[in-house]
């Protein structure tokens, strides 16, 4: 196979909207390409990367730092990738931790992951402009919360303690929310009345283990009520049905994320849990080790749902340096969603409309 051939089906199952992030300095030659029983390959996991949350959140930003100059103030990561933070700081992003850090009067985005009412308020008391980049999906999670909450019910919200989303969901009902970690948790809680719960969870969890914390949830409270929709969003599934089929034929997955990716974490959980011999993830390439590689013939390749294609065509390169040229796309599922810009970016200066004001699928 020539290289070009090679080129053409690495592009596979990329996502639809990729945005211009750098690349990083690679270090060709660096891992060798030693003999194994067999041909080497890749399999490459689609989809993979971007979500249409992630890419409207990343856009947001640069999108604010044209209209309104740097700096403009990010609370907390605008998406849990290293790579993403470090491409938007050096373009006049400043990230903080909290809203009290940013200078009265400045711009400042909110997460994809969301935010509580009261970062909200506290922003506007103190006279920032807010961008609010939550994932519409997010948004929907925390809508369901305040109307369970007016119907006074007790909302089980299964996440992850002191993950942003889920405190930003916790905030819309911090009365009525009692956060389930695992399905450990579940004999512990203790409730007001078993007979008004419902759950909902964070958008970025394993699908397998929410439903066994729902299944032990229910064999405790067998009235409890369902959302009326899952809530962990398409890309999150989709990603973990991609690699649950590329996990059995894999002696090794690499999952590109960052250590604090949610969806990433879990993407090599499953990967683990479905049969590869071996699975890392790895923000960058460069921090494959030589000796994961000892005696592989096929590594599955996938890629978080905020890690942008550019770090996994860099994954890929150094694989090939190490004899894995042969890429085969297992697509699993197509993704054409991309999400209306919030609303203040939906025309620039001068009143144009941006061509994603209204978000919607394209191809
Ligand atoms: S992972 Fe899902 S919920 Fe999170 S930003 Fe992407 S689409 Fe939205």
């Amino acid at each position: 196979m020539n290289d070009t051939q090679v080129r053409d089906q690495r592009t596979i199952g990329a996502p639809v909207v990729t945005l211009a992030m750098p690349r990083m300095r690679r270090q060709a030659g660096r891992l060798r390409d030693r003999p194994v029983l067999g041909e080497k390959k890749v399999i490459l996991a689609a989809p993979r990367g971007y979500c249409a949350g992630v890419d409207r959140a990343v856009v947001a930003v640069e999108k604010a730092l044209v209209r309104y100059g740097a700096p403009v103030y990010v609370r907390k990561q605008i998406v849990h990738n290293v790579h993403v933070v470090n491409t938007l700081e050096k373009m006049g992003a400043v990230f903080v931790e909290e809203v009290d850090e940013v200078p009265e009067g400045a711009h400042v985005v909110f997460s994809a992951h969301g935010v509580s009412p009261a970062v909200v308020n506290e922003a506007a008391d103190r006279g920032l402009h807010a961008i609010d980049a939550t994932c519409p999906l997010v948004t929907k999670v925390h809508r369901e919360a305040v109307r369970f909450a007016k119907q006074d019910l007790e909302i089980l919200l299964i996440g992850h303690d002191g993950h942003e989303e889920v405190e930003g969901t916790a905030g819309e009902a911090p009365d009525r929310i009692t956060i389930v970690n695992s399905p450990d948790d579940v004999d512990a809680l203790e409730v007001r009345d078993p007979d008004r719960l419902v759950w909902l969870s964070q958008t970025t969890l394993s699908v397998d283990e929410t439903m066994e914390t729902v299944r032990r949830l229910r064999e405790r409270f067998p009235n409890l009520q369902d959302p009326p929709s899952d809530d962990i969003c398409y890309a999150t599934q989709n990603r973990q049905v991609a690699v649950k089929q590329i996990a059995p034929q894999a002696d090794l997955v690499l999952v590109v994320g960052s250590e604090n990716s949610s969806n990433s974490v879990r993407l090599k959980e499953v990967a683990l849990e479905y049969g590869a011999r071996a699975a890392y993830r790895v923000d960058f390439a460069s921090e494959v080790r030589q000796e994961w590689l000892d005696g592989v013939r096929t590594v599955g390749v996938t890629s978080g749902a905020s890690v942008p294609e550019v770090l996994v065509q860099e994954l890929l390169d150094d694989l090939a340096d190490a004899g894995y040229r042969d890429v085969e796309a297992a697509v699993t599922a197509e993704e054409d969603l991309v999400f209306s810009l919030p609303k203040e970016l939906r025309q620039d200066a001068a009143g144009n409309r941006d061509a994603r004001a209204l978000g919607g699928r394209v191809r």
